[in-house]
Order: structure tokens, then sequence, then C-alpha cells
């Protein structure tokens, strides 16, 4: 599948380095278990998430008096996928109306999400808008407006260095007048100045609050899967100033890092709803832990 093709280069850094370790230890012992944890730790698990995982392994192995290597392979794959765990992720935004606030730094691919997101939303069938609220850079405006044509979504867009808080005001404006079914709104992520970012994103949220307070509200910050724990340090920076209701992370397809997806997912506690795994439309994916972690080892 198109997952099991994007996840390849992360898929040669775990799932070869462990099956390489089931088959060339005898025993379960203290050395078996180093050697995962270093390989897990070498995707971009991290220590936390690394440790909680075996020791779920650990417990199963115990329990169910485990003695070749080779048998624990599915008892790990099932303690990645329960160490993910967050329930049901909801995707409300599909089923009423809504406005959804993306977030992140330069560069993480928040542009092409906003595009992507649109493009697919549209393709349900919904009224869709998109705002061009990340003024700071031109770029990013004439590429949201690319996007917004290709997807054939109407626009909401102000020149560069404007008032974010304008241009989500005439977006809400329009959302309102058009009886639109989505918003989607590239918003700031200049995370270096995290007051300014507060404040801007309090402006944003007061107007939403106080000419859409019945509107369902999404707030995803999209991370750029290749920089492995930097990306999780950014979400946890995120998380500090916006009530983040999930994470897109980027560019699964050009990275050996993406067990960075279990460790977020695994040390947030906020589901990751999609990834991306190439540049097109189709590219960007609803997340499951499950089918994310059997496409890992497959
Ligand atoms: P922004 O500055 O955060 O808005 O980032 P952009 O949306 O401009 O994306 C930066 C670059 O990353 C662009 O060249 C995108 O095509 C690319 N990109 C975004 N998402 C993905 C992805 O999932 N896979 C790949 N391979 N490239 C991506």
């Amino acid at each position: 599948s198109k997952l099991v093709k994007g996840l390849a280069k992360t898929r040669n850094s775990i799932a070869n380095g462990i099956d390489a370790i089931f088959s060339g230890f005898s025993n379960i012992d203290e050395d078996f278990y180093e050697e995962l944890e270093e390989t897990l730790i070498m995707a971009d698990l991290g220590i936390k998430t690394t440790d909680a995982i075996l020791e779920n392994l650990r417990a199963k192995v115990k329990e169910q008096k485990i003695k070749e290597p080779a048998q624990c392979r599915e008892l790990l794959i099932n303690s990645m996928i329960e160490q993910m765990a967050v329930g049901e992720t909801a995707y409300e935004f599909e089923n009423r109306k809504s406005i959804v606030l993306i977030m992140g730094v330069n560069g993480v691919g928040k542009t092409t999400t906003v595009g992507k997101l649109a493009g697919q939303l549209k393709a349900q069938g919904k009224k869709v808008i998109v705002a061009a609220a990340d003024t700071f850079r031109a770029a990013a405006i004439e590429q949201l407006t690319e996007w917004a044509n290709r997807a054939n979504v109407e626009i909401i867009a102000h020149k560069e260095g404007s008032d974010p808080a304008a241009v989500i005001f005439d977006a809400v404006t329009a959302f309102k007048a058009r009886n639109a079914d989505v918003l989607i709104c590239d918003t700031a992520g200049r995370l270096h100045n995290k007051k300014n970012l507060m404040e801007e994103l309090r402006k944003i949220n007061r107007i939403i609050d106080r000419e859409c307070p019945d509107v369902y509200r999404e707030t995803l910050v999209v991370l750029d899967g290749t920089t492995g724990q930097n990306a999780l340090a950014q979400a946890k920076e995120f998380n500090e100033v916006a009530n983040l209701t999930g994470i897109v992370i980027t560019k699964l397809d050009g990275t050996a890092k993406g067990g960075i997806a279990i460790a977020i997912q695994s040390e947030l506690n906020i589901p990751v709803k999609y990834i991306g795994i190439g540049e097109h439309i189709e590219d960007l994916q609803k997340f499951n832990a499950s089918d994310f972690v059997n496409a890992l080892f497959q």
C-alpha cells in the first residue's frame, strides 16, 4: 500500500534492525533487551517511550512464558500499538460546521497540509474556505492561493505583513455569509517569540468565540517528521500556548526517523490525526496507530 511504501526508510531502520535481533539471539536475556532498546531509540522513539514499550514486552514475555526471541515479534508490535492508545481518534470537523486552526513553524509543511486538507474536504462535497492568516511569509500566501485554486475553494487573504486577526475576521465573516462547512486557517508559528504567538492566538480565538461561538474548533500543530526528537520538543511547546486537539506529522516519506510518530502520540497523549507521506493531495493520510506499526513491520 501507499503507507507501506511511504514508510520504507523508517521500516528499514526499525524493522530490519529488530528482525536482526530476533534472529541473532537464542535467548531472551538482558543483552537482547538492550539491543532492542538501542534500536528503538535509534529510530527516534525516545528513551521514555522505548522504556515503556520494553516494560510492556517484558511483562508479556513473563506472563506467557515465552522462551524464543522470535516469538517476541508479535508481542513487540502489540506493545508499540498499546503504547500509542489514545482512544478512538475523532475527526469531528468532517461531520459538523468547523473552524480548523493549523499551526507550525516555517518549513514544516503547514501550508501544504492546509491545501491538502482543503482539497480532501472539498472532494467529500464540503463547502470549504481557507484563510491565509500566516501573513508573515509572502510565499505562504501565494502558495496557499495556488492550493486553493487547484482545489477550487475560496481563499481569504490580505497582503504580506497585515494583521492575522483581520484576516481571521474576514474569514469568519465569509464563513457565515456563505454558510460554509469548514474554514481552515493557516496561522503563524513563531516559536522563538512565544509571547507574541500566544497574544496572536488569543486574538484569533477571541474573534472566533465572538463571531462563531457555536462552531466546533479544531487546533492542529504540524511537525516535520524528519526532525525527529526536535518535532517532539516543538509539539510540547505548542501545546503550552494552544489547546491542541491533534497533531500532523509530515515528510515521513523522506526519513528513517518515523518512530517519532510513536513517541509523540505516546508522550503527549494528543492524537496524531494525519501523517504526510508525500507532496500530493492524497499523501495526507489519517493516522491509525495499528496500521502505522503494522506497516513498519510488513
Ligand atoms: P510551511 O512553511 O510550513 O508552510 O511549509 P510548506 O507547506 O511550504 O512545505 C515545505 C516543503 O515541504 C514543500 O516543498 C512541501 O512540498 C514539502 N512537504 C510538505 N509535506 C510533505 C510530505 O508529507 N512529504 C514530502 N516529501 N514533502 C512534503
